[in-house]
């Protein structure tokens, strides 16, 4: 199996200079001790300035880049928004696509996900692919039927190779930005749906694939999930924007895996 433990932290609309070099500084000291994979989305206008303070404390080979967003078109008249390739340009690896913020609030949809995934591709980036289901269709028995949709969208259209270099995000949209309590057993029953049916494909992309669980981690729940065998990861967003809260986070998951 060639799945690596993998921390994103997803920063939202939040974050300053001085937030990022703060990270850096008190991050840098211990990362390099860490067996997994670190993975920042600051906000896109930080990328550049977060990559410089990166390479500045000599963490560039523990700690990633993600955008939080692309746009669909690589040029053109398209104002305000920020291509693939200006992400490769500046050196990012990672880009989320299909968050449930840009479902709820900018009318993320299917069309648009698969633009963006088919540009991120053939820029060489990884695409962060989120998937999940409303709270609805999560009170209706959906859930597996729902992912295994969002990911046909994906293999109907580009094939079940493309999710080489490619991370899934299991986001259910009712858990996230909200104080949820996480059934971590439940969470794996989803992960393992999803494997095995990436498996109907192609065995080695399932054996391969990171299937990150997002949506109200915390201190509290992280190790629970990370215990599971198909959670490969977890995507953060509100636990990892207070530095000495997500630094014991991070502590906490490194200590159980030394052991
Ligand atoms: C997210 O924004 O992807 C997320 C998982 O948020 P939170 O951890 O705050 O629920």
């Amino acid at each position: 199996m060639m799945r690596n433990l993998l921390i994103i932290s997803n920063w939202k609309l939040n974050g300053s200079k001085y937030l990022i070099k703060n990270f850096v500084s008190n991050i840098s000291l211990i990362v390099k001790n860490y067996n997994f994979s670190i993975v920042i989305a600051p906000p896109l206008l930080y990328l550049d300035y977060m990559q410089y303070i990166i390479q500045l404390y000599n963490c560039d080979n523990y700690i990633s880049l993600s955008a939080q967003n692309i746009d669909t078109n690589n040029y053109g008249s398209f104002t305000g928004e920020i291509s693939a390739k200006m992400l490769k340009d500046i050196g990012i690896k990672y880009a989320i696509i299909g968050h449930a913020d840009r479902k709820v609030f900018h009318n993320e949809n299917s069309s648009t996900i698969l633009k963006k995934f088919a540009i991120l591709k053939s820029e060489g980036i990884t695409p962060i692919l989120c998937i999940g289901e409303t709270k609805t269709e999560y009170q209706a028995n959906q859930t597996i039927v729902i992912c295994i949709k969002q990911i046909d969208n994906i293999i109907n259209n580009f094939g079940i190779l493309a999710f080489k270099n490619t991370i899934i995000a299991y986001e259910p949209i009712w858990a996230i930005n909200k104080k949820t309590v996480i059934n971590p057993i439940y969470i794996q029953d989803v992960h393992k749906a999803i494997r095995n049916y990436l498996m109907k494909y192609n065995d080695e992309i399932s054996k391969n694939i990171n299937i990150q669980y997002g949506g109200s981690v915390s201190n509290e729940n992280i190790l629970n999930l990370l215990k599971q065998p198909d959670i490969d990861g977890v995507l953060v967003g509100r636990a990892s924007l207070n530095i000495s809260n997500f630094i014991k986070m991070l502590n906490v998951v490194n200590n159980f895996y030394s052991c």
